[in-house]
Order: structure tokens, then sequence, then C-alpha cells
């Protein structure tokens, strides 16, 4: 018998207290190794062991944990709550809550072909907060019935809850059969925000595709964390898009390869299975690369298998280890028997090396049509990198035939080169090297016919034209497509139809007026970007209607906030205006389009200077609501005049923000041209205590990513020299450090190639 004390922590992670509305609730954060910070035991994810846990609380209080309450006991000053054991779980996954709690009822969902009982759902929340469950509670027992009927086995746990937490680290943690989130994420209803109406189904599907993928079978160790992860992310799309179409999230899928594919191409890149030996490798593996890479890997090869051999292959997969551990070789081998080819072989050298393959692609007509292809490591200009590399990687290419119809034809190219043949006989009008965007690599065209494909623009795919973006945004990072050409082939873009396709110019114009053009020149470089996001506004109307498209609702808040960037005055004056009715400035607060709220405050904020943002200030010692919290501080942080600029940082420190808001006004500080070098200093003067608020996993790690907007050789080393010692003695930092030193380093070597380009344009 073993018998131990622990205080409650206050970082977020282990054992932790939150104060909410004043009254004192514990939640738990154990992934990945922070269980060791509250109890003695193994947490390492081999080991899986039915566990039963036994909390008194205090009178007043509600105790919550992953398995069924089996009884409770009054007992002097409390309650004596035993929970039933739980399956077998790895320490990572033991949850429990315990404050006046609200628990409300959810749906139950009846015992079906799978499952030979009731599954009820519930929503936890502190106390008064759990009517505003109900929307999230029914979306729950519709994604979990269809993930259940996707891998043919019943939801593993007696029960389901899912937990708001007012103050948490990560987005969302999938505690077997005690799901916990950031409560803001949970608190939705159809008059929220489309973003976060999305966000809510997203991180609800991903947390439960868990219970299978991580909680049923488990990793051995993590660095196949890949296997939860990848995993969740891959099938979120796929759950969201079977039970809300209208949020359009099998193109979403695709808008991952071109998020990644940045941080994909740094020298300092995870592989996607990394060795793991250290808390900070642990730390590092949960990132871009594991998440959405793997995911967008997992939806390539998935692809080249076919849906129902992949299907099975994971199921069978899932019937071998269940509520035991496996490697990536064991899902592999399943998927290769299961689809009767070599999976295991290709889809290795995606898992165990490092960056984005880079595809040269040339249409050939000599005979039959083909698309010839060399392969190399995608790497931008000034990288360091190796490029020669190959991977084993299928194709899949369309193209436009002579009677108007696209057709795709692919192939699995192994090594550094290879050919797509194409259908047909004659020669194509236009290819598309990507078809539907669907395989994880970048790619280019000769010239002529990259033309001739964007004079297709209308016929492609919405994958596709989210695959010729990031063509585009390739070619200006290697220094092969010049600034002009990158500007004029983006800007087309802007008026599309997919919100993921829409933004696509402002990344070259917000690089030309932090780092290429004179500073005399910016309000010309903002003034373009708002001549291309007037006419979309224009097209979808400044103020929603009933019953609309969520992409119409997305274009029209990424039109506002591309005109609030640029400080389109108009835009700002119709903004600050509505800001000011969200914020009761001028007498009760009212009603604004949910959707416009973050742009319209931002704007009040600015437009309102001190007084205004004295009073929002203020305000955040007693506001209880996380998402106008986050409101309230990101307009506060993307102030750019001094001395309030000086005032949003040091709020990073002020004890009325909470745990997980410590960093949130630093970002647009940060991101700001012109408060880059205060929040700078700001950082290197204040290191220590923000390492002291901040927790170690999605917190002190993170610190070097406040300085990677700097773009000179000089400041890559200055912030080279000033982390470098610090970042040995916090987790996951020294990869954080690294890979802002490298994207500084890029940045002024992108620089230099194109800022001729853009001072032409921008005189
Ligand atoms: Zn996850």
């Amino acid at each position: 018998m073993l018998s131990w004390r622990a205080p409650l922590k206050n970082d977020l992670e282990g054992v932790y207290k939150v104060d909410y509305a004043g009254e004192p609730y514990i939640f738990t954060q154990f992934e990945a190794i922070d269980a060791r910070d509250s109890m003695p035991c193994f947490d390492e994810p081999g080991f899986k062991m039915p566990i039963a846990l036994r909390i008194t609380a205090p009178k007043g209080n509600v105790a919550v944990a992953n398995a069924p309450l089996a009884s409770s006991t009054n007992v002097e000053g409390g309650t004596r709550y035993a929970f039933k054991a739980t399956q077998p779980i790895p320490i990572y996954l033991l949850a429990f809550a315990v404050g006046p709690l609200d628990v409300v009822d959810g749906p139950v969902l009846d015992k079906n072909a799978l499952r030979d009982r009731p599954l009820p759902l519930r929503g936890i929340a502190p106390r008064g907060q759990g009517a505003q469950l109900k929307t999230s509670l029914a979306i729950s027992g519709q994604i979990i019935a269809w993930l259940e009927q996707w891998f043919g086995v019943a939801y593993p746990y007696d029960k389901l809850d899912i937990v708001a937490v007012p103050d948490f680290a990560a987005g969302a943690m999938e505690n077997a059969g005690l799901v916990t989130f950031r409560d803001a994420l949970l608190y939705v209803d159809a008059n929220s925000p489309i973003g976060l109406q999305k966000g809510n189904a997203y991180v609800i599907a991903h947390e439960f595709a868990h219970q299978w993928f991580g909680n049923l079978v488990t990793m051995a160790w993590w660095d196949d964390v890949w296997l939860n992860e990848a995993f969740a992310s891959w099938m979120e799309n796929l759950a969201v898009h079977a039970v809300r179409p209208d949020f359009n999230a099998l193109t979403e899928a695709r808008a991952g390869t071109d998020w990644v594919s940045g941080e994909d191409s740094l020298v300092s890149a995870r592989q996607i299975r990394q060795p793991v030996v250290s808390k900070g490798d642990i730390i590092n593996a949960f990132d871009g690369i594991t998440y959405t890479k793997g995911a967008a890997v997992i939806g390539m090869f998935e692809h080249w298998l076919g849906e129902k051999a992949f299907q099975q292959g994971v199921r069978a997969y899932m019937a071998e280890h269940r509520f035991g551990n496996a490697t990536a070789e064991d899902l592999l081998d399943s998927l290769s028997r299961n689809g009767r080819r070599d999976v295991a072989t290709p889809f290795s050298t995606f898992l165990d090396q490092p960056g984005i393959p880079y595809l040269e692609a040339k249409l050939v007509c000599q005979s039959a049509p083909v698309l010839e292809v060399k392969v190399s490591r995608f790497l931008p200009v000034g990288s360091t990198g190796d490029r020669n590399k190959g991977w084993g990687m299928p194709v899949c290419a369309r193209a436009l035939g002579a009677d108007g119809k696209w057709s795709e034809s692919c192939a699995l190219i192994d090594g550094r080169e290879g050919k797509v043949p194409l259908t047909g006989r004659s020669c194509p009008k236009a290819v598309h090297p990507n078809a539907d965007g669907i395989g994880y690599y970048r790619w280019s065209l000769p010239a002529d016919q990259l033309k001739g494909l964007v004079k297709q623009l209308k016929t492609l795919a919405p994958g596709e034209r989210i695959s010729l973006k990031n063509a585009l945004r390739a070619g200006y990072a290697s220094g092969t497509l010049p600034f002009a050409d990158a500007l004029t082939g983006a800007e087309p873009l802007a008026r599309d139809l997919e919100p993921t396709v829409a933004g696509a110019p402002s990344g070259f114009l917000w690089n030309a007026h932090d780092d290429l053009v004179e500073p005399a020149s910016r309000g010309k470089v903002r003034a373009r970007l708002a001549s291309l996001y007037r006419p979309v506004l224009d097209a979808v109307g400044k103020l929603p209607k009933a019953g609309e498209d969520p992409r119409v609702r997305e274009r029209r808040a990424l039109a506002w906030g591309m005109l609030a960037g640029a400080e389109d005055k108009a835009a700002l004056a119709d903004l600050a205006k509505l800001g000011r009715v969200a914020l009761g400035l001028d007498g009760p607060p009212g009603d604004i389009p949910a959707d416009l709220k973050d742009a319209a405050i931002g704007a009040a904020v600015k437009q309102g200077g001190a007084p205004v943002f004295d009073k929002l200030v203020e305000r955040l010692a007693t506001e209880n609501d996380s998402m106008m919290r986050r409101y309230l501080i990101g307009a506060l942080g993307s102030v750019d005049d001094e001395p309030l600029a000086g005032r949003a940082r040091a709020l990073s420190l002020d004890a009325r923000l909470r745990t997980n808001e410590v960093l949130s006004p630093l970002w647009p500080q940060a991101g700001d041209v012109r408060t880059r070098d205060a929040t700078w200093a700001f950082v290197r003067d204040n290191l220590d205590a923000l390492i002291k608020r901040l927790p170690e996993t999605f917190g002190a790690d993170s610190l070097p990513g406040l300085a990677s907007g700097f773009c000179t050789e000089a400041r890559a080393a200055e912030v080279d020299a000033f982390f470098k010692e610090r970042a040995s003695s916090v987790p996951g930092m020294e990869r954080a450090l690294a890979q802002s030193v490298e994207s500084i380093r890029l940045c002024a070597a992108k620089a230099a190639v194109h800022r001729d380009g853009a001072r032409r344009l921008f005189r």
C-alpha cells in the first residue's frame, strides 16, 4: 500500500486547480507525462490497466471520472465517490473533475448491432453553464453513432461525458469516457460564429475518433503518437462531412497540405515518426507534422488503396489489438494484407524521413501523353538542406481531354523520377499534377503549362485550386517565381468561392508589406490588399442573410478581416460602429452578427484609444465568458500605437489573464511589423516571468516562436544567442528555437530574392 500527498498544481498540468466565477474546481491533464507530477505511477503508454478511482469531495461538490459511478457515501464534511473500474487504459488517459459542477443529460444512444447496451451521453460544466452544452451533446451523439459504423466496433467504454474546462492548455483531451475541452469550444449553438461552429464539430469528432485510435488501441511508445493524432485528424474530416456536409470538411482536409508545407520545408522539421528519448521529444511530437502532415499522408494512401480496402485494414488492426498496444508496423502490415499490395514500404518513406516532396512535372506528348516527374525534397531559397531525396509516392494527375472532360490517372512513383501515363491518345489541353489535391507533395509545371492550367481555374476541383495556390507559394518560396508573377497568379483566387482558397494573395502582400518594400510604401501594399477584398465583400454583402451557406459566411468574415488588416478607413468605421454595440460602449450591449464580432471589437478598440482600452482591461477581471475574453484580449493585443501597445504586451503577465491566455496578447504584437521589435524586447526582459506563468507543454516551449517574424541574419543570430542556454532547460524549446531561427534566416534569403520585384511594383 502506497500513500502520498501532492499539492494541486496551477499550470494546467497534472491535477490542477482553476478558479471560475469565484469558486474552485479541480481538473486533470495527464498526457503526455504529467500524471507523475501528481502521483507515483508508470505513465508510459505501453502500460494499460483497469483503474478504479475513489474521490472524497467536500460538501457542495460533484466528482466525475472516466468510469461510471459505483456508489456514493456521505462522509464527514462531504461525499465519497467510488467509481467502477475502467477498461484497461494507459495512465495518460486517466481523468477526473471535482467542483460545484453542472451535470446535464444528453441523448442516450440505443443499443445496436455492435453495442449490447445503451450509451448515455452527459455534459459537465462549471456551475450555471450546463445549459450551454445542448448543441454539443446533440452533435456528439451523431458523431459517435457514425464512428461506430465506420469502425464496425462499438464505442469501447460504459459512458461518455464531455467536460467544459474554463482554463485548459490544449484544445481538448480524449480521456477515455471523460473528454475535456476548452469551454469555448463546447458553448456553441446555431447563433455562434461559423468558425466556432465548425471548430466545435471538428474537435468533438477528433477526440471521439481517439476513443478508438489511441484509447482502444494505444501506441506502444510515444514515437508512434501519430497513430493517435494523424488518424484522429484525418478521421475528424470524414466524421464532420458525414454529420454536417455543409461544413465542407473534405475540401478543408486538402488545405492541411498547404498549411503544413511551410513547416515541413524546414531542415529542422521533425519526421512523422521521430525517435523519442526525452520529455522535449514528446512535447515536440504534438506538432503540425504529426497531426496535419500525418493526416494528409493517410488521406493520400487511403485514396491509393481505395476506401474499402483501407477501412478493412483499419478494422482488422483494431480487432487484433483491442485494449492493447500497437506500432506503426502493425498497422501498415494490416493495410498491406487487406489492400493486397505493399503499403508499408512507400508509407514508411513518409513516416521516417522529414520533408515534403517536390514534383517537377511536365506534360509530354510524343506518342501517348504522359506526365514526366522529377522528385526531390522541397526546400526554399536559402535552405541548407539536401534536396536529393526520394519517396514511394502515389501520384494522381488530372488531364483535360479534347472532349472537355477531366480524367484522373495514377501511378506509384518510386524514388527520384517517373512517369504517370495519362488517359487518351491526344495531347491534353491542360494537366493538374495533383488530382483533387489529395497528394502530399508540392509541384511545379513549365510556365506555359501552368498558364494553360490557370486558364481552366473555374473547372478545377476545390482541392486542385488549393493545390494550385500551394504551387504558387512553393514557386515563390524557392525563388523561381518572381514576386509580380506570384501576385498576379494569386490575385484571381481572392474571388474564389472556397474560403480556404480566397486568402491566397494576402501572404505575398504581407511579405511585401513587412519585409520587402520601403516603410513609406506600405500604405500602397495595404491599398492593394483592400482592392482585392472590397469586391468580395460587395459580392457576399456586408451583413449576413438567413440560411446562408457556411462558405459565404466565411468569405464575408475573411473579407472584413482583410479590409480591417489593410486599415481600410470605411471598413474600420463600419466595424467600429458594430464593435461599440457589441461591447455596450454607448448603452446596453446589443447583438451584432456573430461572424463579425472579432473584427468589429478589434476596430472599436483601435478607434476608441485609451478610454476604451482601459474599460476593456478592467472588464477582464470579471468577464467569465471565454469567447468574449478571446475577443477582448485579441483586440487589446492588436493595438499598434505606443504607449497602449506596451500596455497590451504587459497584459501577458497580468493576473487578470488566465493561464491559457498568457500568450494571447503577445502573438498579435509579434505579428505586427510596427510592434515586432518592441515585443522582442519585452520577451527578452520578461523571459523568466513568462516561463514561470506558462505550462511546459503548449506554453514555455513555444516562446522562441514569438521572434520568428524577424527577417534578417542579424536578428536570427541574436534570437539564437539569447535563447540558446535557456532552451536546454525547457523541454521542447530547443526544436522551437531551431525552427524559429531557421525561419528568420529563410525569410532573409527570400527577401533578398524578391525585394527588387516588390519595390518595382510598390514604388
Ligand atoms: Zn488528438
